[in-house]
């Protein structure tokens, strides 16, 4: 017996008075050329009222004048490309003007575009929302767009494509696929005799439950290797007031030509700023804020929240002023984790920063460099040991398999899984299969094939104009 699954029309309300859409797919500003991006009824119409042309070949480079629509004044000399339906990026008809850059020219072709009825600027996600509701991709390679546009560094590029390439919605269509075979048995022991259901003993099955329950659980316990490619390794620095974090940190953003961002963290005692380090994404934090005087209960809450961060965060470079002796509330400070830095090489002899290293070697299995974020001596060899420790570390995350990036992959699954879990040998079959059922959704909740209507803003809410 074929169990076969309520597959919700996801077309439903799309299909329904759907405008035609356009909007810039370059940034804003100034640019040599802009392509402007046009998808559903009207592309035509808009290609024939813009050109005054009534043939255009598909896929072809067409070199024409574009005219405004009310005066036939020149908009621009553009480049327009045809593709008609089904085989383009959102399943509809669409067109592609390559415009030169200047806003002026943007303006006159958008006042143009937005004379046409039926035709409207596009929401940001729009272009793949369609593409996603035309089956041109599910929501784990919409995702995955989206994510290839915000790459900053070669790994998160790497996820992305392997996602958008369906490398993971492979792996969830196969789990699928299993359940739908253990629900048939199921459905099968409710619907007909037990003599009609093909003689599959319920041990085979449940053995089946069980090694789906594993392979899940794999991917759950994955030490969200694809949250840490897609955010950053946390980076934290940490140390007495005046040991040299604030100069550490300066020192190694200086040297970093990819600082992407600088933003403000979740409190006002720790600051965030963002490195591509040989392309590995570090959120590096400035905790020198944190021993500041507590004025309020706001500022109170704050640290609190630093501290958790410094609890959470991947690795801890720990900065100690190479001249002070070292207090047990620092030494404690050190775990796995932590990789130690002398810092203040510059004020002491050779001789007194060996004794150093070696008191501090004989107790700890840590790495200790030592460096003068002063002169920045020694920053070079610090930044290319932490690469080599961070690819050793996090090995599998960097090389590894298709990963879950969200933390809405990871939900759903979780549910999945404890649903699964609740299938037990000698349960009447209707309770297995509801079991079933409801994993099974919770699964098609990742891929995007169940309740869509509810998925569809948050998937897409994050996605640039254009796109
Ligand atoms: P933080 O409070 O840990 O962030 O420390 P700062 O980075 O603000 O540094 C405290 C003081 O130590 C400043 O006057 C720095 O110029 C100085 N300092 C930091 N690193 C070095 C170093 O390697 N050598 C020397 N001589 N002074 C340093």
């Amino acid at each position: 017996m074929i169990v076969k699954q309520k597959k919700m029309d996801k077309s439903i309300n799309y299909k329904i008075n759907l405008k035609t859409i356009f909007a810039s797919a370059s940034s804003l500003g100034l640019s040599a050329i802009k392509t402007i991006r046009i998808s559903g009824k009207e592309s035509k119409k808009i290609f024939r009222l813009l050109t005054k042309k009534k043939n255009l070949k598909a896929r072809y480079y067409n070199l024409v004048k574009l005219f405004d629509i009310k005066d036939s004044s020149i908009i621009d000399k553009a480049v327009v490309i045809w593709f008609p339906k089904p085989k383009t990026y959102t399943g509809e008809d669409m067109l592609e003007i390559h415009i030169h850059g200047g806003n002026a020219v943007l303006q006159h072709l958008t006042k143009n575009l937005l004379s046409i009825e039926n035709v409207k600027e596009a929401e940001a996600g729009e272009f793949t929302k369609r593409a996603f509701s035309n089956n041109k991709m599910d929501f784990l390679e919409a995702e995955a767009v989206n994510d290839l546009i915000n790459a900053d560094t070669k790994f998160q590029k790497k996820l992305a494509i392997q996602q958008l390439e369906g490398t993971l919605s492979n792996v969830l269509n196969n789990w699928n696929k299993k359940i739908i075979k253990i629900l048939a048995y199921y459905e099968g022991l409710i619907d007909f005799d037990e003599s009609e259901v093909p003689k599959i003993t319920e041990k085979k099955i449940f053995k089946q439950v069980s090694d789906l329950i594993d392979e899940i659980n794999i991917y759950l316990l994955e030490n969200k290797r694809g949250e840490i490619i897609r955010n950053g390794i946390e980076v934290v620095v940490i140390g007495k007031p005046n040991v040299g974090k604030s100069s550490l940190i300066n020192q190694l953003l200086k040297r970093d030509v990819a600082i992407v961002s600088k933003i403000s963290g979740t409190t006002r005692d720790i600051i965030e700023s963002k490195f591509n380090l040989a392309g590995i994404p570090i959120i590096l934090s400035d905790t020198a804020g944190l021993k500041k005087k507590i004025i309020n209960s706001v500022e109170k809450k704050g640290i609190l929240k630093a501290k958790t961060k410094i609890k959470r965060s991947n690795i801890k470079l720990l900065v100690l002023d190479i001249r002070k002796k070292i207090d047990d509330e620092t030494l404690n400070l050190i775990c796995d984790k932590t990789i130690v830095i002398l810092n203040k090489i510059d004020l002491v002899k050779k001789k007194e920063l060996i004794n150093k290293i070696n008191s501090l070697s004989k107790n700890y299995n840590n790495k200790i460099y030592s460096i003068s974020a002063k002169k920045g001596s020694g920053i070079i060899s610090l930044l290319e040991n932490l690469e080599n420790y961070i690819k050793l570390k996090y090995k599998d995350v960097f090389f590894g398999e298709p990963v879950l990036t969200k933390l809405r992959h990871r939900s759903y699954l979780k549910k999945c899984l404890f649903n699964l879990k609740k299938i037990k040998k000698n349960k009447q079959p209707e309770l297995n299969a509801e079991d079933l059922r409801l994993s099974l959704n919770a699964l098609e909740s990742v891929t995007g094939k169940y309740n869509v209507e509810k998925l569809l803003d948050i998937v897409f809410k994050d996605f640039c104009v254009g796109k």
